[in-house]
């Protein structure tokens, strides 16, 4: 069977769903594979390089989709996208099912079998396709990296001829896997770096990356902003209370706050008020990774960047991953290169849903004509 990736139509969109390399590799699959012309290039893969890999490169999305029988994709499908799709096409992609319950209803009545990246069970054995992580690692560098672009030192402190430079102070809020890849990309340029989260077991993590963890002061029984499988879950009033008092009496110190704290199904909590950002020093940074929920700092807008009247510089981009395409789409394209080795067990070229295997059934959310989401419960916690 053929495997297919159109260039995607979302605006300012850059990455693609497969390159030159997750070609050669779904190959040994059994596979053969197909691009729409220039779907690469925003990431830096040129029809020639693909042509390489032994990849068909064809010149309009009507072509690419009616010579795939797999599609591959990042955004969830939408308009023109989702008229091209047919009965017996299997779609791998983002889709966000719980926010999509009409994208989902299409699909169904197309007759399309949909596999969501993004509702791959986090267990081990599909840590491999765990396409959240790998891009909440890249929006966590990146994060930094922006922020960088917009503060006027350096990172690390430095006694030079010209002078003393003390190092920045950089506070990361929220150590899931984007928090840490920031604290990782923040400790490493040499900033002093502090970091919160509720979940007080992440306080070893943080430490051990050379990041300092910011203790609150309350009683860690209380602590229930921790844990229900890993994730947050909202806090009380009164350890909120403490927390925002904390951060409060950091603000006048930190130059730069990377904020990543979210809770599943529920806007982004807001944890840098308005005094924070004004109690900040001229020329401080906020990357706000949580803005496309909303965002953890009260003057985040969505999707831009803004500098209060006092310089405090405040970045709202919901497109992390996109700005790093080449690196993005490279690991992508690996999630799903993945996910389609477990869906061709005998490497034939010839996919197997298998509603019976855990990780395919969780990220199968429609399937003969069914809405398949939300899954049943895992069998094994
Ligand atoms: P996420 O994006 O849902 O949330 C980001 C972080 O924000 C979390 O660490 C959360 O605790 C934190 N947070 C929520 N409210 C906060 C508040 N008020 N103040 C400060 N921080 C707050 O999280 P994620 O990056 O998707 O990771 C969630 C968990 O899943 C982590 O434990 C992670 O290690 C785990 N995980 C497991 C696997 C796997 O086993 N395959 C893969 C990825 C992640």
């Amino acid at each position: 069977m053929k495997i297919g990736a159109p260039k995607e139509l979302f605006e300012s969109e850059a990455r693609v769903a497969l390159t030159p390399q997750s070609a050669e590799q779904l190959k040994k699959l059994g596979y053969d594979c197909v691009v729409e012309s220039g779907a690469g290039a925003l990431a830096r893969f040129t029809d020639d390089a693909y042509r390489e890999a032994g990849v068909e490169v064809v010149d309009s999305a009507e072509a690419l989709y009616a010579a795939a029988d797999i599609v591959l994709k990042v955004r969830a499908p939408e308009g023109e996208e989702l008229d091209r799709l047919r009965e017996g096409h299997i779609l791998i992609s983002f889709i966000w099912p719980a926010q999509n319950e009409a994208l989902l209803e299409t699909l169904k009545a197309k007759g399309v079998t949909t596999i969501a990246m993004d509702m791959v069970p986090r267990i081990s054995r599909a840590q491999k396709m765990d396409a959240l992580s790998s891009m909440a690692n890249i929006a966590g560098y990146r994060s930094v990296i922006e922020a960088g672009n917009n503060f006027g030192r350096f990172f690390t402190g430095q006694v030079t001829a010209a002078g003393k430079v003390p190092p920045a102070k950089v506070l990361v809020v929220g150590a899931g896997v984007a928090g840490l890849a920031a604290i990782g990309t923040a400790t490493s340029l040499g900033a002093i770096t502090l970091a919160f989260d509720v979940r007080p077991e992440v306080a070893e993590q943080i430490e051990s990356m050379g990041a300092e963890f910011v203790y609150l002061d309350f009683d860690e029984e209380q602590q229930d902003g921790a844990a229900t499988g890993g994730y947050a879950a909202p806090s009380s009033p009164e350890f909120r209370e403490k927390q925002l008092e904390k951060f409060r009496e950091l603000a006048p110190d930190i130059d730069i706050v990377i904020t990543t704290a979210l809770i599943p199904g529920r806007p982004a909590p807001k944890l840098w008020t308005e005094d924070m950002v004004l109690a900040m020093k001229p020329g401080s940074v906020i990357v706000d990774l949580a803005a496309e929920r909303g965002g953890n700092c009260d003057l985040t807008i969505p999707d831009e960047k803004i500098t209060t009247e006092h310089g405090v510089t405040i970045v709202g981009y919901t497109d992390f991953p996109s700005r790093m395409a080449t690196q993005s789409s490279t690991l992508y394209a690996t999630n799903l290169r993945h996910m389609l080795t477990d869906l061709t067990p005998d490497k034939d070229g010839v996919p197997n849903v298998n509603m019976e295997d855990d990780v395919i059934r969780g990220a199968t959310v429609t399937h003969e004509k069914e809405v398949t989401f939300p899954p049943p419960p895992p069998k094994v916690a």
